[in-house]
């Protein structure tokens, strides 16, 4: 979301759009909360106690009175400010939601419905996700900016220095996930794969990710992380805060990608990896298969042994990998960038003013 709205807003300004982005505030057990919900809403067992709500509660109300909802338009992406939809007054508002809900948590989504049911209009990813809703509902895919650090082309002295910088050498064939380090991105699982593919064939391992700021459970999965790889020096687990153009050098440098999630909203780096034109495997969940046509502009699989069978392939056929990649930049050439997304937004503003008979017309 934030990689979006980062080159999403400028844009709109520039095209004469008035627009701001504003961050609500919470505290540690509004985000452990908020986190539960996160993964109570992609089908995860977690308990909830009358307390948990009631935090939620009490941060939404803080955030109401801290945050500035005037303009025409307000678009509120995700559960976490869900609430501030009580300050509704005249304007329009539209829920965004990035996550998978095609299986949700029933007690939780009957929860937040409650507001999603008071927004104008919501917006999902993927048509697995929509929900039976009083409201009307649109399907807009996110986007990547080609222009941006994390997409543009890339010096070669600019990528082989991200190499050195990390002490990766590229005499072996480089499988990289980049994800932060949250169970539902499956790192071990990714770790699982490799440790499967390199029976066969050397190769190395690159987990590059960050733990965000609203995630409690970051630190230990990155625990469990460096323990799995401790004994592999082919494995390099990389702490990168937020840099684009690391991330785009990783990408670059890398002889495969893979994308393991268990659960994925839409998932940003498939598109980051088929944009550069690489051969991609990635779980045939949530946004994923939008994105990957098997066996056309990537590998989809459904298990550890399914992501190693796929991995093995790629790194044996580099012709049949160099085609999937550049199937795949076609793809996203056609359907994920920024330009794509910044009309259907503009297309959902305008049909907030219009009754639904029109706008079906
Ligand atoms: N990303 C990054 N650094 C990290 C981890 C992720 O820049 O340490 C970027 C990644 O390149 C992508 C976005 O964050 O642009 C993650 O989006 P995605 O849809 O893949 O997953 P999410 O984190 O939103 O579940």
């Amino acid at each position: 979301m934030a990689e979006i709205l980062n080159r999403m807003v400028p844009l709109l300004r520039e095209l004469g759009v008035d627009a701001r982005w504003d961050v609500i505030k919470g505290g540690e057990q509004f985000f452990e909360v908020t986190k539960k919900m996160h993964n109570a809403l992609h089908g995860k067992d977690e308990a909830f106690t009358k307390k948990d709500f009631d935090v939620f509660m009490e941060t939404t109300e803080k955030n109401i009175l801290d945050v500035d909802t005037h303009g025409d338009i307000v678009f509120v992406h995700d559960p976490q400010p869900i609430g501030l939809i009580k300050k509704k007054k005249e304007n329009k508002w539209i829920w965004r939601c990035h996550i998978d809900i095609s299986k949700p948590d029933r007690r939780v989504w009957k929860f937040l419905k409650r507001f999603v049911e008071l927004y104008d209009s919501a917006v999902f990813s993927s048509p697995s996700f929509s929900q039976r809703l009083p409201i009307r509902q649109f399907l807009i895919s996110p986007s990547i900016d080609p222009l941006s650090d994390k997409n543009r082309e890339l010096p070669q002295e600019t990528i082989d220095g991200v190499l050195l910088k990390y002490g990766i050498t590229n005499d072996k064939p480089i499988i990289l996930q980049v994800s932060r380090f949250d169970r539902l991105k499956d790192p071990l699982g990714v770790i699982e794969a490799y440790l499967q593919v390199k029976r066969y064939i050397d190769c190395q391992l690159i987990l590059a990710g960050g733990t965000a700021a609203d995630d409690p459970e970051g630190f230990k999965v990155l625990e469990e992380v460096k323990q799995k790889a401790e004994k592999d020096p082919d494995i390099h687990i990389l702490l990168m805060p937020q840099n684009d153009i690391e991330v785009n050098a990783l990408q670059r440098a890398s002889t495969v990608i893979i994308q393991k999630s268990l659960k994925e909203g839409f998932g940003l780096t498939v598109s980051e990896a088929l944009w550069k034109s690489k051969p991609v495997v990635a779980s045939n969940v949530g946004g994923i298969p939008l994105q990957i046509k098997h066996k056309y502009s990537g590998l989809l699989c459904n298990s550890i042994e399914g992501a190693a069978f796929a991995l093995k392939q790629l790194l044996n056929s580099p012709d049949f990998a160099e085609k999937l990649g550049q199937n795949g930049k076609e793809h996203v050439k056609n359907n994920f960038l920024i330009t794509r997304h910044i009309k259907e937004y503009m297309l959902l503003f305008l049909s907030l003013y219009h009754n639904e008979d029109v706008v079906n017309l």
